[in-house]
């Protein structure tokens, strides 16, 4: 196909691939002819696909893809690491001047790839692509994500933006300064709303998964909703705080008036059930807190291991070591070491 010149910037395309085997081929169609109508917008393309961990025959196919055009760079993950691994993975060795994460499931429409193009040649750091309708996805799941936007945006401090996913375009600024991050526990979404730069967005209307179900099960996604808000807000936390004050004043009313009554009326015996109620619901409201306290020091302990975020197995084609990485192929998100002071 045809070799990259030198001159023109040059688009990566980064998709993340879970037990997508039945997906691939259209994907790889969908995504050439986009490649094309871009490469007429005098850019050249190259496309990332990066294979979490399937069991499927998602890896030999992609390989087979990349054999056969030369836009493509396929990686391969040593284990399932998660979506925002995955990405993270992609958008480290894309070397595009500009990026486009973009779902293997054609969720988000290819096609609509172009369009990110022109308006990000406008000026734009960043083109959310922003969806006016999720008929492809079900009642609860939207019903869900709506509740979770609602409650986000009230406790953290960076709002999302609660009809765009992960789709859309990013300027290769954005792109450096989103791999400065060094955190762990990845938030994507939220991270890329804590980055700014100038936005803009392109509508489109969500579908369906092209084939096959959805990788998340509702326990996953109830997991990654509480990353997104434990990882950009403390409100959980202060939220105890004021629990807390709030119950240690009605406490402190109740003695006062025990006191005042026993000294009117003299000692009384009953009163058992009120003294167990309150132990109760105090020993409750002290496990809560202690709970809450206790993932904070969970995400904690895990940004301190300072583990790769992904080991990669495999590369094709194989051309020496990735852009971005300095040292050992591993995950780290830090360009180089100069982020971490003494990590060697
Ligand atoms: N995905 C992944 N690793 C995972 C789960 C999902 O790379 O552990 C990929 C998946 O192959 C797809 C994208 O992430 O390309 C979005 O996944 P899915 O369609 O299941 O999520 P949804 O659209 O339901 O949010
Ligand atoms: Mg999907």
């Amino acid at each position: 196909m045809d070799r990259r010149s030198p001159d023109l910037p040059l688009l990566s395309i980064v998709a993340p691939f879970y037990n997508e085997e039945a997906a691939v081929e259209t994907f790889c169609r969908r995504v050439r002819a986009a490649a094309d109508a871009v490469h007429d917008l005098q850019m050249e393309v190259e496309i990332i696909c990066v294979n979490d961990g399937s069991r499927d025959a998602t890896w030999p196919m992609l390989l087979a893809a990349a054999r056969a055009d030369a836009r493509f760079r396929v990686i391969d993950l040593s284990r399932n690491f998660g979506k925002e691994a995955a990405l993270t993975a992609g958008l480290q060795e894309a070397r595009g001047d500009a990026v486009v994460p973009i779902d293997a499931d054609l969720q988000d429409p290819p096609e609509l790839i172009p369009e990110l193009v022109a308006r990000w040649r406008e000026g734009f750091e960043v083109v959310l692509a922003r969806r006016t309708a999720r008929d492809g996805d079900g009642y609860w799941k939207r019903l869900g994500s709506r509740l979770f936007y609602r409650l986000h945006n009230r406790l953290a401090d960076t709002p999302l933006p609660d009809d765009v996913g992960d789709f859309r375009l990013l300027d290769r600024k954005v792109v450096d300064a989103l791999l400065l991050l060094p955190e762990r526990r990845r938030f994507l979404k939220g991270m890329f709303a804590w980055l700014g730069f100038s936005t803009t967005s392109v509508d489109y209307v969500r579908g369906a998964r092209s084939s096959g179900a959805s990788k998340f099960t509702l326990r996953g996604l109830v997991d990654f909703g509480l990353d997104g808000m434990l990882s950009f807000s403390t409100a959980p936390l202060r939220f105890w705080i004021y629990c807390g004050v709030a119950i240690a004043g009605l406490a402190f009313l109740y003695a006062s008036f025990i006191v005042v009554r026993t000294l009117v009326q003299g000692v009384d015996v009953p009163g058992y059930a009120s003294l167990i109620v309150i132990s109760l619901f105090l020993g409750g409201i002290q496990l809560l807190g202690i709970g809450v306290i206790g993932e904070y020091v969970g995400r904690i302990y895990g940004e301190v291991k300072q583990r790769p975020l992904y080991l990669v197995r495999e590369r094709f084609p194989d051309d020496g070591a990735a852009p971005h990485q300095a040292g050992p192929r591993t995950g780290s998100p830090v360009s180089g070491d100069k982020s971490i002071p003494g990590n060697s």
